[in-house]
């Protein structure tokens, strides 16, 4: 990879820490993001297993990660809060020698980002990829903000919705729309107490809830919404973020009670829209090549009808 040029279009997870990986083998990388600096904070969290967690240590020191983060730890509750089963993650540490968790999204970003500041890569926001020319050998990059070029590479890390797989295989797959929305927060409850240091998944009487309590004190919580009309993807409307809250309500009020607490508590819905992304045969053409979830986005639900069986 010495010198290089290469593009890369997305600032996300996979972007970033490709660019520190690269720039170590000599390259000169360029990062695009079409979201604003101040939008980079968008999300919720993420559970880290132990192969992700290694890899990142190979790039960032992730210790600050655990200043805010909850257990990996899964406790599964029947609908009346009872424990029926526990999936530790001690073992893991004699295997892997590090175990699971829970980190906010962003908390992974700016580590990254932090890091490639520290290597003189500067990201450049509001930037989309629009299109790209192929001349000769390099690649000329269209942009919203201009023409960028000449690069050798250029790297989708564009997340699912890809611009830069249509660019590559216009006649690919797209990702479909499940029926589901992921919706979740973080909330601050009061007088709130969780000794069980672990991510609680409750199996009530008619959906999934699951919640546990990061090391700040801060409940974070998640479940499935089953929506059949696909919503904006770009933004869930405050009053679709009303209209969860009351269903989600109604579907545990005969569950234990900490599952309603926590909702009511909730002000600051996060909702959005999951989608299933067929396997592609291919990831890359001689100047591009896709990675992250543009190039293989793994689905949070097993099946749909696993999913959708509470309601
Ligand atoms: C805003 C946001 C919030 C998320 N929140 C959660 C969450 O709470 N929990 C969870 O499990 N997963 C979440 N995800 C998904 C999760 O981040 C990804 O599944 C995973 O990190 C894979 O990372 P990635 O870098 O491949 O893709 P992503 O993290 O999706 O990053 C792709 C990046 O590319 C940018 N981009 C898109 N199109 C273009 C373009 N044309 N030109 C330039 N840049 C472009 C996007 O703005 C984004 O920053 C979220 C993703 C996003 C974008």
């Amino acid at each position: 990879m010495k010198g290089k040029k290469i593009l890369i279009a997305g600032a996300g997870i996979a972007g970033p820490a490709f660019a520190i990986q690269l720039i170590g083998q000599g390259a000169e990388v360029s990062i695009i993001e079409s979201r604003k600096e101040n939008q980079m904070q968008e999300g919720l969290f993420i559970g880290l297993s132990p192969n992700g967690l290694n890899i990142l240590k190979e790039l960032v020191d992730i210790t600050p990660l655990y200043n805010d983060s909850c257990p990996g730890t899964l406790h599964f509750l029947n609908s009346g809060g009872k424990c029926i089963a526990s999936l530790r993650t001690t073992y893991q540490l004699s295997l892997y020698g590090i175990e699971s968790i829970q980190v906010k999204r962003s908390a992974i970003t700016r580590l990254l980002h932090d890091k490639l500041a520290s290597l003189g890569c500067t990201i450049v926001y509001d930037c989309r990829l629009e299109a790209v020319d192929e001349v000769e050998e390099k690649i000329r990059i269209h942009t919203t903000k201009g023409v960028l070029g000449d690069f050798d590479l250029l790297i989708g890390a564009d997340g699912i919705h890809s611009r830069c797989r249509e660019i590559a295989f216009p006649k690919g797959q797209k990702p479909a729309y499940t029926g589901l929305l992921s919706t979740g927060a973080t909330v601050a409850i009061p007088g709130w107490k969780d000794s069980t240091k672990a991510i609680n998944m409750t199996f009530g009487k008619r959906a999934f809830f699951a919640f546990a309590t990061s090391g700040k004190g801060e409940v974070w919580w998640f479940n499935n919404f089953y929506q059949k009309k696909e919503p904006d993807r770009t933004k869930i409307a405050p009053s679709l973020q009303h209209t969860i809250k009351t269903e989600l309500l109604k579907l545990h009020r005969e569950d234990h009670s900490i599952v309603t607490q926590i909702i009511a508590a909730t002000s600051q819905l996060f909702a959005y829209p999951i989608y299933d992304m067929p396997p592609l045969t291919k990831w890359y053409t001689p100047n591009i090549c896709l990675i992250g979830d543009a190039a293989h986005a793994v689905s949070p639900h097993r099946s749909r009808s696993i999913a959708c069986a509470g309601r």
